[in-house]
């Protein structure tokens, strides 16, 4: 799968959870060779992408910004999925990774609003708004009950986490579609 391709962003930006979808677009030490947040364009059209947005205007200021709040989610989420780790090392939790993330949040966020059609738009959207709202997104992840549900995917090569929402609990894959179904046939093969 191409990085960057529609198919390879369909199955990055899954999770439910648009911090973590923040997450999925790269990052340093073994996320490095994930990355397609290159260029502050790139990061503009990803951001739009995760938020349901047109691309947002985005500069180089933004993107150091827009890779200091990934960091910290990523290095936090990989944190509390503990028990399940991902095939590349990722840098451990860093004390100040909460205030990262608390910076960020404390922007103004996007702004929404409400067309005469009954449609929605956003205000003006800049990428300090969006990592405002993605830092929320993230607060309210890891201090709410779903924190104990966010688990990296179970399947090998993969890495991406996931929140499982199913009343059971037992979710292991990203995405039935990719890693649940291969998994499915190595147990077949297997004579599982
Ligand atoms: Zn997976």
């Amino acid at each position: 799968m191409h990085l960057g391709s529609e198919a390879d962003l369909h199955r990055r930006f899954r999770t439910g959870r648009p911090c973590l979808d923040l997450v999925h677009t790269g990052g340093d030490g073994g996320m490095a060779q994930f990355e397609i947040a290159h260029t502050p364009d790139d990061l503009g059209r990803l951001l739009g992408r995760i938020l349901g947005l047109p691309p947002l205007e985005a500069d180089d200021a933004d993107l150091v910004a827009a890779r200091r709040l990934r960091g910290a989610i990523t290095r936090i989420a990989y944190d509390v999925a503990g028990g399940s780790l991902p095939p590349v090392p990722v840098d451990a939790r860093r004390p100040g990774d909460e205030d990262l993330v608390n910076a960020a949040a404390a922007a103004p966020p996007l702004v929404p609003a409400l067309l005469p059609d009954g449609g929605r738009a956003v205000v003006a959207p800049t990428v300090t708004a969006a990592l405002s709202t993605l830092a929320r997104d993230a607060i309210d992840l890891f201090a709410g009950p779903l924190v104990a549900r966010i688990r990296v995917c179970a399947a090998e090569n993969c890495g991406l986490l996931l929140v499982d929402t199913t009343r059971a609990g037992a979710r292991r894959w990203c995405s039935m579609e990719v890693c649940g179904n291969r998994a499915k046939v190595r147990a077949h093969r297997a004579g599982a």
